[in-house]
């Protein structure tokens, strides 16, 4: 038979293929989520050196202002050169830094206005301190006898002073931004993170629980499958013989009995033919049923073929063996199958062995027992033999 027809013939609900899909998904989901969260903290991380740069930055801008006008002072009043340029190198890095934070890192609509908008109007105060600035440093030319006048000095005072003001009120904006968006990603990071174990945990118990119980039927049905007979629920012959085998070393070794009885229903084909192949598959059931409701559980009924049985007994001599195959006989004939009103009446034949001196294997004893069931249907049927 091909691989195509046995597949046809006994479709198996195997769980591989469905459990493949379901893995992969479960894993996948997993996957992505974690990457979900390696992205957020690196961005926590970007975030936070980001910010640390601008805060940086924005913090510059108080210490430059003073500088500026410190060397600007310090000029007016001396003279020196070297003064004018140290107060025209911090205005410029003055002006670099807040062009960069205008133009890039204008975090927040909040930013923004204290940058362009009353009361702080950052960009407004930085240019006129710029312009105050340069005025003054033109002013002298670098004559140390043109000393500056009071006047200038108050009015140099009244602009830095609003501006380094607001200069740090716009470093606390970026450092209260800067807290809040980091916040936000990590409170976004954790859900993500609880959401990672729940979706394990429901995984385990939703997904992969189901699953492992999926496989164990699978297993059990497959170990059924193999070792039992699917109409009766009887051993099937491979995993009798396995254990036929088994008793007969054991019995062999410790020196107990054993016996073997096989039954084989008379005349089964005429069932089939007079009521059909279903009220057949009945009678087999019937005949098993009877045959094991009436042994014992340390014995064992299995079905050998179509309409054939056979009973290990272990620690059973052939004489009782032949009793009980005898009573089981007449328990088939004083019991026929009721189905409705239709009774059929059946009788079984049977052959009985024992362990002998000098029996290799299982097989000899089994074989006299086919010769014992031989010689029962030879003499009339519905008799017991041994063989
Ligand atoms: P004998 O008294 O000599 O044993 O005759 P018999 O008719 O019982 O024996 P035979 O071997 O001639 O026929 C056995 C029949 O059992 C043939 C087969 O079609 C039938 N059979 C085998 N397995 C099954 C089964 O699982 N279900 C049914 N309904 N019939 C089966
Ligand atoms: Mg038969
Ligand atoms: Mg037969």
């Amino acid at each position: 038979m091909t691989k195509k027809a046995i597949d046809v013939a006994i479709p198996v609900a195997n769980p591989a293929k469905s459990m493949t899909i379901t893995y992969v998904v479960s894993l996948s989901i997993i996957a992505i989520l974690s990457i979900f969260v390696h992205f957020m903290l690196d961005k926590i991380i970007h975030e936070q050196s980001d910010s640390a740069v601008i805060v940086n930055i924005s913090g510059q801008q108080r210490m430059l202002s003073q500088r500026v006008s410190l060397f600007t002072l310090e000029y007016l009043s001396t003279g020196h050169e070297e003064s004018k340029a140290e107060a025209l190198l911090a205005l410029d890095k003055l002006n670099t830094n807040h062009a960069l934070l205008t133009t890039q890192h204008l975090v927040s609509d909040d930013i923004n206005n204290s940058y362009f908008s009353a009361p702080h109007n950052v960009d407004k105060q930085v240019n006129e301190f710029t312009t105050l600035v340069k005025q003054a440093l033109n002013s002298n030319d670098g004559n140390t006898e043109n000393y500056l006048p009071d006047v200038n000095l108050a009015f140099f005072e009244m602009a830095k002073s609003p501006l380094l003001e607001s200069l740090d009120y716009v470093v606390h904006q970026y450092e209260h931004e800067s807290i809040k968006k980091v916040a936000k990603l990590r409170l976004t990071q954790q859900v993500v993170s609880v959401i990672i174990l729940l979706t394990v945990l429901v995984e385990a118990l939703f997904i992969f629980r189901p699953m492992v119980n999926k496989v164990k039927d699978f297993a059990d049905n497959l170990h059924k499958e193999a070792n039992y007979d699917h109409l009766t629920g009887l051993l099937n012959r491979r995993s009798f013989e396995m254990l036929l085998d088994n008793t007969f070393e054991l019995s062999k070794r410790n020196k107990y009995e054993l016996s073997v009885l096989t039954f084989d229903i008379d005349h089964f084909k005429s069932i089939n033919d007079t009521y059909g192949h279903d009220v057949g598959d009945k009678a087999i059931q019937h005949i098993s049923d009877i045959l094991q409701k009436n042994t014992r559980a340390s014995d064992c009924t299995a079905r050998f073929g179509g309409e054939e049985f056979v009973i290990l007994l272990p620690q059973t001599e052939q004489q009782n063996a032949f009793l009980l195959a005898n009573k089981l006989r007449k328990l088939i004939e004083d019991t026929p199958l009721t189905l409705n009103s239709l009774i059929i009446e059946i009788t079984a034949s049977a052959g009985v062995s024992g362990y002998q001196e000098g029996d290799n294997s299982s097989d000899d004893m089994l074989k006299r027992a086919d010769e014992g069931l031989y010689k029962a249907k030879n003499a009339g049927r519905n008799l017991v033999f041994y063989g």
